[in-house]
């Protein structure tokens, strides 16, 4: 059975009475769906005008569910959101970018994610609907694992919520891979830098995917960073034991040993990279 509602509600009904499947831009839907046929319900989202666009308000940006990875990459939005942006120009190439959403990026829950460290990195939250309601979790709440999530099966992530807190701060986003471009990442980056009158850092969020089960922040490396004089650089500031959160696996990718040699580069390049003007617009 194929659904195409046109409202939220339409949604949520057909999720409880049929169990449907989640269908958004089909670029991770399909591919893991290999050679089987498609069984059971597919509920399509695409129709839904509620679950498209991104909004700003007084408190906070609102990605809606049904936005793509080129929406977001176009949109004109604070310097925090660069990093976003930038991950938003990794994610495959263009005809991915234009299908594929940042939610089902969320909602398919791979280590790999791009869309996860930067918007961990923005104190993100997800919105979800279901029959009782709406509730509101925040992203590290809501992927509990490799491919593995809080959402209900009656419920539809609605909305991604960014709080407009430190939106002027310069974030960066770097991401490794066996080449340049369209490749899974190795490890990769997120980082946001908000700097005091006097060029000293006053809050600094880091996070780090592909190098755990799930992409994770660095609390004890945003807090050594707190107060540091910006002239000095801030990749001198990164210790091993600031990445104790990590915990890299071999794969065929690259070894742990490699991703967390990785990580911890990648991490002083995209701090020092916040102290640089942005290369693009
Ligand atoms: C060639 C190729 C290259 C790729 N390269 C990258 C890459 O470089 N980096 C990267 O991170 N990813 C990459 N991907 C993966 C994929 O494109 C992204 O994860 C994309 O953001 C998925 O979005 P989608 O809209 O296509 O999700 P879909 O495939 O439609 O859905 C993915 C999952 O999320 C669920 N879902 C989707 N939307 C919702 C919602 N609103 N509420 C509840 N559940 C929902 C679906 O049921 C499904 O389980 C690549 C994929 C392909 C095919």
């Amino acid at each position: 059975m194929y659904l195409r509602p046109t409202t939220i509600d339409e949604a949520i009904g057909a999720l409880v009475s049929h169990g449907a499947r989640i269908l958004a831009g089909g670029t991770d839907f399909f591919p893991t769906q290999g050679d089987r046929p498609v069984t059971g319900a597919v509920l399509d989202i695409s129709a839904i005008e509620a679950l498209r666009g991104i909004t700003l308000d007084a408190d906070e940006v609102r990605i809606g569910a049904r936005t793509t990875w080129s929406e977001v990459a176009a949109a004109d939005l604070p310097p925090a959101f660069d990093a976003l942006r930038a991950a938003a120009r990794e994610v495959g190439g263009w005809q991915i970018q234009n299908l594929g959403t940042v939610a089902g990026n969320l909602c398919n829950a791979s280590p790999a994610a791009d869309g996860v460290p930067p918007l961990l990195a923005l104190d993100a939250q997800v919105e979800l609907a279901g029959p009782d309601g709406t509730r509101v979790l925040p992203l590290d709440h809501f992927i509990l694992g490799p491919r593995r999530t809080a959402l209900r099966p009656d419920e539809i992530l609605v909305a991604i919520r960014v709080p407009r807190r430190f939106e002027q701060a310069p974030s960066r986003f770097l991401k490794l891979g066996a080449r340049r471009y369209l490749v899974i990442s190795i490890a990769m980056v997120a980082a946001q830098v908000a700097f005091d009158a006097a060029g000293r850092v006053e809050a600094a969020r880091v996070a780090v995917g592909s190098c755990s089960a799930v992409a994770c922040r660095l609390p004890a490396l945003e807090r050594a960073l707190v107060g540091a004089d910006a002239g000095a650089g801030l990749a001198s500031l990164v210790r091993p034991e600031h990445l104790e959160p990590l915990q890299p696996i071999d794969d065929v990718r690259a070894t742990a040993a490699y991703r967390r040699d990785a990580a911890a580069t990648l991490i002083g390049r995209t701090l020092d990279l916040c102290l640089c003007e942005p290369s693009h617009a």
